[in-house]
């Protein structure tokens, strides 16, 4: 039993019992009517088993049951209350049927109504009323051999017909026809059953007309068709066997007739079964045509039972998801795993709508394929058996694989869409004569003003010889099928002028002459003004670069150290006589016009330039077109990418590097001079306050040479004290006066005082903001001799000390002061070494000079400072002393004189000399006839006195008396 399915089980289990039933009763009640009437019955259940589910199997069959037995009973049992029996059994029936109607769902209603009157009702009813009235109401002669045949045969041959035809009746041709695996176990088990009847039942003398036939009809069709319809044809055959011997039971007659009745039912017994055998056959030849057109179509088909949930499949259905296609059984959980996600509700909706009644239904889903892939189906089916409930039970259906086509319609969809909502106008335009637009974007109607309407399906506008936006040849161009692009001067619909570019492609399709063509509108106006102020700004721009000195150049240093001009100008010809398309090409070329020795020099520089980020600046020799300088400015610009561009220029510098060097070489030689004249240039701006030095000044000063302008007072920290008075009153006027000229020291870093002389003026009077230039020069050494001849000037050369000349200078001073301020203290002292001219006499002149220098010592150790000491002449002195009073010149004089005399001059280890000086003192008097006294007249005064010293035994101070004035002794 392996191999068959649940359903041929379940057909085997009932004939099996229906044959168990047969036998048994025909066994125990000898009652062959009984067995006719339950024989029938079990096939019809069969049937309503297989068209309807077992819901059916009641109703039906109990009032298949009591109809039939109403057809035997009557005729057999001869009895009216009998029949009455049956009838009220009938009616039940009846009820039953009416009641069946409540279990059945209203589209299936109509058949088994049908079927219910046809095979249930009717057929019994006129059997039943045909024989009753023929035999029981005695309305015909039995005794007749001829009416007798007659109503034999046709009763035979109506019930062969009447009893294959009533359940064939229920079953669709779809289910007869459609065979299993299980057709030959069948086909042999019938074999085994009809053998086994015919031989209990003892069929000869016949055996070649009753057995033979139907048994081959029944293995040809067991094997060929399937099992339902042999089920109901072995039914059949049984029933006939059967009939063989019940008939005899209530039809008189003699032999012959028996055997005429019951040959021609077995005619209509065949005439069925060649009817369906031929029927088979058709169907069968549908089925071929069918499968060949599936296999053809490439199309899935699937057969869904929903009772067991299991979906037979062709071998597309698995191939379309690249399955074996030897997998010919699903099942509804698998497939499920198999469906998208999003798309398994609908799946559930659609069984929804079925089991409310829908018939077909029609479905896009998508399936996983074997590769991983979603792959959308497009679903086709119907429900092909219900129960009876109505809800489907089995559910038939093709599908096709529309990936593409959907994938395809998304693409045209997006298409349309980006033809619709492009920017720039589209238009698609037949090639015919008069170009007629048959589609145009939105775009085109915005640009053109016209409506949509108004274009499509009209000839195109561009093409209108009177608009005339192409000429003659580019017409014939686009009918060649080539490409064109062509901006014209166009009017919109409401009449505003506007520049249109227009690109016209043919549309080329499979077929070489192609049938239209793709118009690209764009409104340029803008994009033309852009373009036109873009190229007068360029043309200006290079009209520029062209009258520019020199040449321009945009180089790119990539990464790895390439460089490229990208751009260079006309100028580059003269400057290295390379032409900017030749210098593009190779940019290398540029090192050959470069002097070999600045070529490593130029390259390096760039490098740095390159890793600094900073600005390119070089100089550098070439030696073509001819020998001269260039100068390369470049700045960096960083791009994205990691190059560097460098925008800048090349200059010829030629003339600026001979008028340099030549500079250098004045300036070399005015250095040269400023160091030998030692002298240097300054500058002074009056308004800033500050001083500009060259450096040669700075040399001058021993200092380091300062670039920049120092201010006035750095100026003035410089300048030794005794001058800076004087310096600071020159600088204060400068502004004022236009002018400077002074004379002043400064200490050098080395300690050394020089004297410079500072001198200049303004060039320009007008400004407040004088700008003060001059020349400082280095006049130490004029200073020094002038101060040495004016210190001779002033100097006793024996002593040092100053001479009558200064003293007596320094003596109009102070008598001026005096003169001034009558109330100072001056006093002037005169000593005179007593008895010299015995020292020379004695020791010599040089002893004498000795002498001279020792008095001169001890007198200049025992003075203030601000005293005033000179040598009048010979061996006479005097002394100028401030804030001393007559006494206090006195008290000097005598600690003078006391010091001298205790003090000899050691000319030798033996030989000391002692002298003695004589002392004349005189304060400064202002007589009351003021104005007639001079300095001299207080230098006589002392002298006065000291002729007094002298006289009055000398070694003593003698003070003046103005008022005998006449000098006095003031003893020693
Ligand atoms: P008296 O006490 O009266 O002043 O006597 P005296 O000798 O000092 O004075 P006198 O005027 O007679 O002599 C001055 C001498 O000084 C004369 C001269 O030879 C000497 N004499 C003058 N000038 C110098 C000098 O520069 N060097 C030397 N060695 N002697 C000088
Ligand atoms: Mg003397
Ligand atoms: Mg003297």
């Amino acid at each position: 039993m392996k191999g068959l399915s649940q359903q041929a089980s379940l057909h085997l289990l009932l004939i099996a019992s229906m044959m168990l039933s047969i036998l048994l009763e025909s066994q125990i009640y000898q009652e062959h009517h009984l067995l006719y009437v339950q024989t029938l019955s079990f096939g019809f259940a069969l049937a309503m088993v297989h068209r309807f589910g077992f819901h059916a199997i009641f109703p039906c069959t109990l009032g298949f049951y009591l109809g039939l037995s109403w057809l035997v009973a009557i005729p057999q049992q001869q009895s009216i209350a009998y029949t009455l029996c049956l009838t009220v059994s009938l009616i039940i029936c009846l009820l039953t049927y009416q009641n069946l109607n409540r279990f059945l769902h209203p589209q299936q209603s109509a058949t088994l109504q049908r079927f219910a009157f046809n095979s249930v009702l009717v057929a019994p009813l006129v059997i039943t009323l045909i024989t009753s009235v023929l035999f029981r109401l005695e309305w015909l002669d039995t005794q007749s051999p001829l009416l007798t045949s007659t109503i034999h045969v046709t009763m035979g041959a109506l019930a062969g017909v009447m009893l294959i035809t009533l359940p064939l009746h229920s079953f669709s041709l779809q289910a007869v026809i459609n065979c299993d695996h299980s057709k030959l176990l069948v086909g042999a088990l019938l074999v085994l059953v009809c053998l086994a009847e015919s031989s209990w039942l003892q069929l000869s003398p016949f055996p070649g007309v009753f057995v033979i036939p139907p048994l081959l009809t029944m293995i040809w069709l067991g094997t060929n068709t399937n099992l339902a319809c042999t089920s109901l044809l072995s039914t059949a055959y049984s029933l006939a066997v059967l009939k063989w011997q019940t008939l005899s039971l209530y039809v008189p007659g003699d032999a012959l007739l028996h055997e005429i009745a019951d040959w021609a039912y077995v005619c209509g017994l065949q005439a069925i079964v060649l009817y369906v055998a031929m029927r088979n056959d058709k169907a069968k030849l549908l089925i071929e045509k069918l499968s060949a057109s599936v296999d053809a179509s490439a199309l899935g088909v699937w057969d869904w039972q929903l009772a067991t949930q299991q979906i037979s499949v062709n071998s597309h259905w698995n191939s379309m998801l690249g399955r074996a296609p030897s997998q010919t059984e699903w099942h509804r959980d698998t497939i499920r795993a198999l469906i998208h996600p999003d798309d398994a509700d609908k799946l559930d909706t659609f069984y929804q709508q079925l089991k409310q009644g829908e018939e077909r239904f029609n479905l896009q889903a998508r399936l996983q394929h074997q590769d991983g892939s979603w792959h959308t189906f497009q679903i086709f089916g119907a429900v092909v058996q219900r129960n009876m409930q109505g809800d489907p039970i089995r559910i038939c259906g093709t599908q096709i694989d529309i990936t593409e086509q959907v994938s395809d319609r998304a693409f045209v969809n997006s298409l349309k869409l980006a033809f619709e909502n492009a920017t720039g106008g589209l238009m698609v335009v037949k090639n015919d004569a008069q170009f007629t637009v048959l589609y145009a974007n939105q775009a085109i109607a915005n640009l053109t003003g016209f409506w949509l309407e108004e274009l499509i399906n009209q000839p195109c506008w561009l093409f209108d010889a009177e608009v005339a936006m192409l000429s003659d040849r580019q017409l014939l161009a686009i009918r060649n099928g080539q490409s064109i692009e062509v901006t014209q001067k166009s009017v919109k619909k409401c009449g505003r002028a506007y520049w249109a570019n227009i690109i016209i492609e043919p549309i080329q399709h499979t077929q070489p002459q192609f049938s239209e063509f793709l118009l690209h509108l764009r409104d340029v106006t803008e994009e033309r003004k852009a373009n036109l102020l873009a190229e007068q700004h360029t043309a200006r721009l290079q009209h520029l670069v062209s009258q520019a000195p020199g040449a321009m150049f945009e180089l790119q240093l990539s990464g790895d150290g390439q460089f490229i001009f990208n751009y260079c100008s006309e100028g580059m010809s003269a400057l290295f006589g390379l032409t900017p398309s030749q210098l593009q090409l190779d940019s290398r070329l540029l090192f050959n016009a470069i002097h070999p020795d600045d070529t490593q020099r130029l390259r390096e520089g760039i490098y740095q330039a390159r890793r600094s980020m900073n600005v390119w600046r070089q100089e550098f020799k070439v030696i073509r077109p001819t020998d001269g300088w260039r100068e390369a400015h470049a700045s960096p610009v960083l791009q994205d990418d990691g190059n560097v561009l460098w925008y800048g220029f090349f200059a010829d510098i030629t003339i600026r590097k001979s008028l340099e060097n030549a500079v250098r070489t004045v300036a070399n030689q005015l250095q040269l001079a400023q160091q030998h004249a030692r002298i240097g240039y300054w500058s002074m701006d009056t308004a800033r306050q500050e001083i500009y030095w060259s450096d040669i000044i700075f040399q001058f000063i021993g200092r380091a040479p300062e670039a920049q302008a120092f201010s006035l007072s750095k100026f003035y920290s410089l300048v030794m004290h005794q001058d800076l008075h004087q310096v600071q009153q020159v600088f204060s006027q400068a502004a004022r006066r236009g002018s400077v000229d002074v004379e002043y020291r400064i200490q050098r870093s080395d300690g050394k005082v020089i004297w410079l002389h500072q001198f200049g003026d303004c060039p320009q009077q007008q400004s407040d903001d004088k700008q003060i230039q001059g020349m400082i020069q280095d006049i130490t050494q004029r200073k020094t001799l002038e101060l040495k001849l004016s210190t001779q000037a002033l100097t006793d050369e024996l002593t040092g000390i100053a001479n009558r000349r200064a003293f007596i200078t320094q003596l109009e001073q102070e008598w001026q002061l005096f003169l001034r301020d009558p109330q100072l203290h001056i006093s002037i002292i005169i000593l005179d070494i007593d008895y010299f001219k015995k020292v020379n006499d004695q020791h010599g002149h040089d002893t004498g000079d000795a002498m001279l220098q020792h008095v001169t010592k001890l007198i200049s150790e025992h003075i203030r400072s601000s005293d005033t000491f000179g040598r009048l002449g010979g061996e006479e002195f005097a002394i100028l002393t401030r804030n001393a009073n007559a006494q206090q010149a006195s008290q000097l004089a005598d600690k003078l004189r006391m010091h001298i005399e205790t003090t000899p001059l050691h000319v030798t280890k033996k030989l000391q000399i002692a002298v003695t000086m004589s002392f004349g003192v005189a304060q400064f008097t202002q007589p009351d006839d003021s104005g007639k006294w001079e300095a001299t007249d207080m230098l006589f005064a002392a002298d006065k006195a000291l002729y007094h010293a002298k006289n009055n035994g000398r070694n003593q101070v003698c003070l003046f008396d103005w008022s005998s004035a006449n000098g006095s002794d003031s003893s020693k």
